[in-house]
């Protein structure tokens, strides 16, 4: 991999001590133009940033060491666990995101993802169902990287949990069957918005219904990936 450009930010301070890295979080940066978000990433005033950023073009620069904490996931909850920046990585996609006009993710920005990505799991052993988007941890604040990050190449290029061909689950499960599983898997907030949940859970692994009403696919995916888990 060509070393990235080296863009400091101030936005960041230490792990805690003995803190391992255990989930990969991507984000889209959700602003008109890569350049504004660079400048944000880097603002003091702004108080967040990212490990790397990606642009449309493929170019990767670093803003903040793995070793440290940078602040890119807000308040949010993956299995239980709450400080999600103390033990995660975190890579920005330079895409306009749901605000400013979302768009497909270009050809060299998703080579360069794989292979940063590739890189970053040579040196963390990230369990790939711990491979996550901003909204899988916040779902009720979030929708990046989106329903357009091609989370099913990814996987292929050995990046993350996917769930090849899923059974449809008939009878639908109860709501309370629902959200065991869901809980099961890692999501969070459950009693808070289910359906803000479900539609979290679809961008990332059902994207052609974000509807946040799980139907029979939506859940025969579910027990898939949980079949996967261990
Ligand atoms: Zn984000």
């Amino acid at each position: 991999m060509p070393p990235p450009r080296e863009r400091p930010s101030p936005n960041f301070d230490a792990r805690p001590s003995g803190q391992a890295v255990d989930i990969l979080l991507l984000h889209y940066t959700g602003m008109r133009d890569g350049k504004t978000a660079m400048a944000r990433l880097c603002d003091p005033a702004a108080k967040v940033s990212a490990h790397y950023c990606i642009g449309e073009d493929g170019g990767l620069t670093r803003l903040v060491a793995e070793k440290e904490r940078a602040w890119h996931a807000g308040v949010g909850l993956w299995a239980g666990a709450g400080d999600i920046n103390a033990r995660s990585i975190g890579i920005e996609l330079v895409n306009p995101g749901h605000e400013f006009g979302y768009r497909a993710f270009p050809e060299p920005q998703i080579a360069a993802i794989i292979e940063l990505c590739r890189d970053i799991l040579t040196r963390h052993p990230i369990p790939a169902a711990r491979v996550l988007g901003h909204s899988d941890v916040a779902p009720l604040r979030k929708e990046d990287p989106g329903e357009l990050f091609p989370w099913a190449r990814l996987a292929a290029a050995g990046i993350g949990l996917w769930h090849g061909h899923a059974e449809a689950v008939s009878p639908a499960p109860s709501q309370t069957e629902i959200k065991r599983r869901l809980d099961a898997f890692g999501y969070g907030y459950l009693e808070d918005d289910l359906g803000a949940v479900v539609r979290a859970f679809q961008r990332h692994f059902q994207p052609e219904n974000v509807t946040g009403t799980a139907n029979a696919e939506t859940l025969g995916i579910l027990d898939a990936l949980l079949a996967r888990l261990d």
